[in-house]
């Protein structure tokens, strides 16, 4: 078939899961397969850098790149593939928002390196032998890839024309994309918007069933620590669900496996700050209002305290792209303009 188009899949620091999701369309995988032929998928098809770099610019109609950006080769690939293709598809939280692997911006490359190569019970390492980014053997160099300080979001690297938010995105979004670029495609309907998420623009709490009534807190568990109702809302039991902060989408799958929903589909359009907007949610419902203080402000200490891990908790999905982005790790010393 002359008029398939050259679809590329990648990723950068992931988990693999985004690809595996791919996978899981089931029968639509075969319609990818009329529609689509696929030029790269490194987890699936063997393929090489050199075999990208040797294709015409713009010749890939659309890349669907999932993971973050943590070392220079998910850069140097992303930016090749964003050369060589017409449509850059930021598919996953990771790639969105620096997902899971973005958390390690709460240290940076020596203290990753420290606590994996030296500190950890599981390394013997009593040389203190560190990965390089050049070794010279006698069969000569070997290279990898130089592991950044900072994680970053792919459209922190390249220009992104869609989002598909989610870890990994759910089949109904995967679906849903693979149906606008073949009627694109086939019929020559248009495509959406550039920055367009592909997902719903409704809050997650919108989407779940959960009976919902007036929350007043007074204790923050976790999980494991109560036995949860299955029918009313995780936040009035006191339990931290990111509802309210985060984008539809996903059909409020962790609520139906009754586990509290931890933000993997990002922020709403209208939230600028995932954490932040989760931590103004919760105070609104400490058990404190205008007229009467029912908690004074050692009580809110004390109740946020109960928050076991406050960065992993508010920002799990989100921290690279969030107003903070990072832990400070060095302080210039302030110089007083003369
Ligand atoms: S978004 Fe989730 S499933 Fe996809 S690569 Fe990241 S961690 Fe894995
Ligand atoms: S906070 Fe969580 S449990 Fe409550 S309605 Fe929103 S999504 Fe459902
Ligand atoms: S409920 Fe929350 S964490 Fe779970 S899949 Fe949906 S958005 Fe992601």
């Amino acid at each position: 078939m002359t008029d398939k188009i050259n679809i590329a899949i990648y990723w950068g620091a992931g988990c693999g899961g985004c690809d595996v999701a791919l996978l899981d369309i089931d029968e639509k995988i075969l319609g990818l397969g009329e529609m689509a032929n696929i030029v790269f998928w490194p987890i699936a098809v063997d393929g090489k850098t050199k075999d990208v770099e040797a294709m015409p610019d713009k010749s890939i109609v659309a890349t669907l790149y999932n993971g973050a950006i943590r070392n220079s080769e998910n850069e140097h690939m992303a930016k090749l593939l964003r050369q060589k293709s017409l449509l850059m598809v930021s598919f996953g939280s990771c790639a969105c928002y620096g997902g899971i692997p973005g958390l390690g911006n709460v240290t940076n490359r020596k203290g990753i390196m420290d606590l994996v190569y030296t500190q950890l019970p599981t390394s013997d390492n009593v040389e203190k032998v560190f990965p390089q980014i050049i070794t010279h053997t006698k069969d000569g160099e070997i290279d990898l890839p130089e592991m950044y300080d900072t994680v970053k979001t792919l459209d922190q690297c390249i220009d992104v024309d869609y989002y598909m938010p989610g870890c990994p995105p759910t089949t109904n979004l995967i679906n849903e994309f693979l149906g606008v670029v073949e009627k694109h495609v086939k019929e020559g309907a248009p495509l959406p918007p550039k920055g367009a998420m592909i997902a719903s623009n409704k809050t997650l709490c919108d989407e779940c069933k959960r009976k919902k009534s007036v929350k007043k807190l007074d204790h923050i568990y976790s999980p494991h620590e109560i036995a949860i109702d299955q029918e009313k809302c995780m936040l009035e039991q006191g339990i931290i669900c990111l509802g309210s902060s985060t984008r539809a989408g996903c059909g409020a799958k962790c609520l139906e496996g009754n586990q509290p929903c931890r933000g993997c589909m990002g922020p709403t359009a209208e939230v600028l700050d995932q954490g932040g907007s989760m931590l103004s949610a919760l105070a609104s419902v400490l058990k404190v209002d205008d007229k009467e203080a029912l908690l004074n402000e050692n009580d809110i200490a004390e109740l946020m305290a109960q928050v076991k891990d406050p960065l992993g908790t508010f920002y799990c999905y989100t921290l690279p792209k969030s107003i903070i982005k990072r832990k400070v790790t060095e302080r210039k010393p302030f110089k007083k303009e003369a």
